[in-house]
């Protein structure tokens, strides 16, 4: 394996349930105010120990990593997990990927306050959750309509209401509301897709897993007059994005 490798994948296809998110439709209460407590402090343990430690230093990116609740993102059987320093699965072959993964991830896309975000592979809706934090409105993508379906639900229960989720093929991007400032691939294409190219605005930037079975992590500037400038920032795995039109 490569020794810039950050992520590690689980082979996923665990056909998990989403008790948590059943549970908080039926409006029962999900957790003791104790256990709230106690997973608050793993957040701040994790920010710590797993993502300044590694290098990541937005203070807005840090401080929404310690404020959302990944354990409500992730299958009861994965709970205890929540805060642990991996990927883990989410269902339907998918997982949600390593905390220090998604929050360096979001300060590669230099968030900021007005922006427009599009998404490709919302699974949990995780990482859709800590950028709507920090910008204007995130647009997010799930291919697989169960995923989109719960996490369509979940991001307004938790309070993320400045999210749309559209069940489709981010191959195609979300041609109505685009452009788009920024755009962040959380599913890996062979090779980088051209609708999305054109879906970015001048001045803004994209962060994309690209490759095959292992992917080079790419962030592409595209600046006012429309010229790409195009580098690499580390190798990761993702899960591969599917679907490309022939
Ligand atoms: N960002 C997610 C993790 C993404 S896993 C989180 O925070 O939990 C990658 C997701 O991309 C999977 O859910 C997968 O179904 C989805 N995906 C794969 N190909 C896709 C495509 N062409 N369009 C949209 N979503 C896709």
């Amino acid at each position: 394996m490569r020794g810039r490798l950050r992520m590690l994948l689980y082979s996923a296809g665990i056909a998990a349930g989403w008790q948590i998110a059943s549970r908080l439709a039926h409006g029962e209460p999900v957790e003791t105010k104790r256990a709230a407590a106690d997973q608050v402090a793993a957040r701040v343990k994790m920010v710590k120990e797993q993502i300044e430690a590694r290098g990541v230093r937005h203070p807005g990116v840090l401080k929404a990593m310690r404020e959302t609740p990944r354990h409500l993102f992730v299958p009861e059987s994965q709970q205890q997990y929540a805060y642990a320093d991996s990927p883990l699965a989410i269902g339907h072959g998918q997982t949600i990927s390593q905390p220090y993964i998604v929050a360096s991830m979001s300060e590669l896309l230099d968030p900021r306050p007005g922006d427009r975000v599009l998404e490709i592979g919302t699974g949990s809706g995780y990482q859709a959750a800590v950028l709507s934090q920090l910008v204007k409105h995130v647009y997010t993508i799930e291919i697989v309509p169960e995923l989109a379906r719960e996490a369509a639900e979940l991001l307004p229960k938790l309070g993320y209401t400045n999210v749309a989720v559209r069940c489709g093929n981010g191959w195609l991007g979300w041609p109505e509301e685009a452009p788009f400032n920024k755009i962040i691939l959380t599913a890996a294409p062979p090779e980088l897709p051209p609708v999305l190219i054109h879906q970015l605005k001048p001045g803004g930037r994209l962060v994309a897993p690209v490759g095959e079975e292992w992917q080079e992590l790419v962030v592409v500037n595209k600046d006012a007059a429309g010229r790409l400038d195009r580098h690499t920032e580390y190798g990761v795995v993702f899960v591969p994005m599917v679907g490309k039109p022939k």
